[in-house]
């Protein structure tokens, strides 16, 4: 399994896979799964078609890691002109972002320029923007960026990732600032000197730093947390811990990824629970999907079947 996931997390950062297998028809079908399509209109569609099932949308437009200046600005471009297709459609849709696709392996400066025009425009369509977490290097100046934009708007959140040993400590310092959180598990491949190895650690971890951020102390100070998970034991843990603890149901929202766990969607959906997916598109799909794959190797068998079953 441990194999499994670091082959296809290695894979994710190839370069020569990403130029290459993003042409191969079958990985083009296989991804059909998790992503309706390379194009906003794609992504728009189907966030019209969950919302029929009372599921709100997350939208992303893939890519990482810009080292051209020109490019980080025509994500943040158009960032902003798919809020407004956003706004002329009535899709509850917020954006969520990654910092190093606006521009900050290029400079803080840049990268904080684009962000904050995409969230001023997100407020003016009364919209959250977030932004996305990624790997440990970056974990810091993330947050860094985060809490400055978030003490001069409040339209804004942030994605931590439970596997990180720090997020715990990180937490102390955004509660206080009210602070809408995504709390996820965490994605990439991080050394056991940083981040739990073991899944039940990493589990644990989720359901204690998420039942800290739903406590009447982050509550009072603002917080707003979305669940990013498909795991069914710790969605019920905390189905129980907010009907015992008598947590409001507008306080927190589940979180999840299109494709994933649908009829699970449906259920929190259908119980009252607020539940957005998150779907992405674009082309710069490739190390995003061998992501998804190192997530569940169930999926790989998935790949094959496409691959032999044409
Ligand atoms: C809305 C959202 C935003 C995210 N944003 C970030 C981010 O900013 N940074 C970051 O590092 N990570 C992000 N992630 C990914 C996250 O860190 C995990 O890698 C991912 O959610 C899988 O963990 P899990 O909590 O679902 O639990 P797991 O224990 O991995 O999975 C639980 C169960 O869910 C199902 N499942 C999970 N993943 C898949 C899959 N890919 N395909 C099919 N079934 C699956 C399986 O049944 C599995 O047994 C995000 C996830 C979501 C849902």
């Amino acid at each position: 399994m441990d194999v499994m996931r670091t082959v296809l997390l290695a894979g994710s950062e190839s370069t020569w896979l990403r130029e290459h297998a993003v042409r191969w028809r079958f990985v083009r079908r296989a991804t059909k799964r998790f992503m309706p399509g390379e194009r906003l209109e794609d992504a728009l569609k189907a966030a019209r078609e969950v919302k029929q099932l009372g599921i709100a949308t997350i939208l992303t437009r893939l890519g990482e890691n810009v080292t051209v200046a020109a490019e980080a600005q025509t994500v943040a471009d158009h960032y902003i002109a798919a809020q407004e297709q956003v706004r002329a459609a009535g899709i509850d849709a917020e954006m969520s972002v990654k910092l190093t696709q606006l521009g900050l392996d290029l400079g803080v400066q840049t990268c904080y320029r684009h962000l904050t025009r995409i969230a001023e425009h997100a407020a003016t369509i009364g919209k959250t923007v977030w932004i996305d977490m990624e790997g440990s290097g970056y974990t810091g100046v993330t947050l860094d960026l985060y809490k400055r934009l978030r003490a001069e708007r409040p339209n804004v959140g942030v994605a931590v990732q439970t596997y990180l040993r720090r997020t715990n400590a990180d937490l102390d310092t955004l509660i206080p600032i009210g602070a809408s959180i995504r709390l996820v598990k965490g994605a990439y491949k991080e050394p056991a000197s940083i981040a739990f190895p073991t899944r039940a650690e990493v589990d644990e971890s989720y359901f204690r730093l998420g039942t800290r951020l739903l406590s009447e102390e982050a509550r009072k100070a603002g917080v707003f947390l979305g669940l990013g998970t498909h795991d069914s034991t710790l969605i019920r843990r905390f189905e129980a811990h907010v009907g015992e603890h008598d947590v409001p149901k507008d306080s927190f929202e589940f979180e999840m990824l299109y494709g994933i766990r649908r009829e699970e969607q449906q259920r929190l959906a259908a119980s009252g629970y607020r539940i957005r997916v998150l779907i992405s598109y674009g082309e710069y799909w490739f190390p995003w999907y061998m992501r998804r794959l190192a997530e569940r190797p169930a999926n790989v068998w998935f790949v094959m079947k496409n691959v032999f079953g044409g």
